[in-house]
């Protein structure tokens, strides 16, 4: 059975949030190749730019397994090599680490050596590239040397990605799975980083079928005090309190942990509104305006709802990418599934009564 079919009979998805369908990736880079009669290149890339707050376990497979990350990006470029020589022009495949500037800084040595006579190299993120960085479309356009922001899609990169050509991005996590797979070791298990008010903070491989619940009782991290979780991202996460734990974990498989005495949720929210300002790359207005305006609207004497409302609408519907469109996600899954449990006696009436609108 060949590589592709492996991947498409253990159903693997993307690790790297948006849960894409690995083999239909796969296969339109692959097609993509076919189409375009008289290409010559095609690249694989592994994102390891690894940047939102609590989300840490891109740096935990490489430290831990990052033979089988770069295996599984081997077996990706053998996979399109095959194309690509069956092609006309017979074209050649590249790859490109696209790593962290911190962990280049720790693993250089280990991951140069496990690239040694192949294809790969590293390629490393920009120190001021930001979380977007981290964006797929801003990798390409690091490596292309342009300036670390978004493209617009379509086109994606399965078709025209780094310098035009059909480009495969996948993630650590994905690559390290993709590795498994072809061994006939992979167990539907993924990795899970654990962050927050939790004794015992780390990275968890555990079954992706778990629910939030018996992630934390299993890793002994149940929490015995009032709390909330903010899963999948440790910015643009959703919120849930602790009754609504029996989903799973989706996007980049985090979930942090906020006691709800020890925390004060105006700073929480305010940490998500300055963590989306100043990491806005200022492509578009919708973004680089609204997520300034809503720190503006919200540090106000007496807030207008109806405003900071309107400009979350406006960053869901109109921001050119992920960023931009997840700030409601934090800010309305904690007012509707969280603020009504916390104690209003102390909140301002500006506050309590008009984040109605918000819900
Ligand atoms: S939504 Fe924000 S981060 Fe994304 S392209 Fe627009 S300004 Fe840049």
């Amino acid at each position: 059975m060949d590589i592709l079919e492996k991947i498409k009979l253990a159903g693997l998805v993307g690790r790297g949030g948006a849960c894409f369908p690995v083999a239909k990736k796969w296969s339109a880079v692959a097609q993509a190749l076919a189409d375009k009669a008289g290409e010559k290149k095609c690249y694989v890339v592994c994102n390891a730019a690894e940047g939102e707050p609590g989300v840490i376990k891109d740096d935990y497979i490489l430290e831990h397994h990052a033979d089988q990350v770069i295996n599984g990006m081997k077996i990706a470029v053998d996979f399109l090599s095959a194309y690509a020589k069956a092609s006309a022009d017979k074209g050649v495949v590249k790859g490109y680490l696209f790593l962290n500037y911190g962990y280049n800084k720790k693993l250089k040595k280990k991951l140069t050596v496990l690239l040694k006579s192949s294809v790969i190299e590293i390629f490393v993120k920009p120190p001021n590239a930001g979380y977007i960085g981290g964006e797929e479309s801003a990798i390409l356009n690091a490596i292309e040397g342009r300036r670390v922001e978004p493209r617009l899609k379509p086109p994606f990169p399965t078709t025209a990605g780094l310098w035009g050509c059909p480009t495969l991005v996948n993630n650590v996590e994905t690559f390290y799975n993709v590795s498994l797979v072809e061994a006939n070791r992979y167990e539907n298990k993924r990795f899970y980083s654990l962050t927050g008010d939790c004794p015992r903070e780390g990275v968890y491989d555990l079954p992706e079928s778990f629910s939030i619940e018996k992630i934390l009782k299993a890793t002994k991290n149940y929490p015995k005090f009032p709390f909330f979780v903010q899963c999948g991202g440790g910015a643009a996460g959703e919120v849930l309190n602790s009754r609504q734990l029996k989903r799973s974990v989706q996007g980049a498989g985090s979930i942090t942990i906020y006691s709800i005495t020890k925390n004060n949720y105006k700073k929480i929210i305010k940490s998500w509104l300055n963590f989306f300002m100043s990491e806005s790359c200022g492509q578009c207005a919708p973004c680089r305006e609204g997520t300034f305006r809503l720190g503006e609207v919200f540090l106000a004497g007496k807030t207008d709802w109806v405003l900071f409302n309107n400009l979350l609408d406006n960053l869901a519907d109109t921001s050119v990418c992920a960023l931009g469109c997840s700030v409601p996600v934090p800010i309305r899954s904690f007012l509707k599934n969280v603020y009504p449990q916390i104690n209003q006696a102390n909140e301002s009436t500006n506050f309590t009564t008009n984040i109605q609108i918000l819900k």
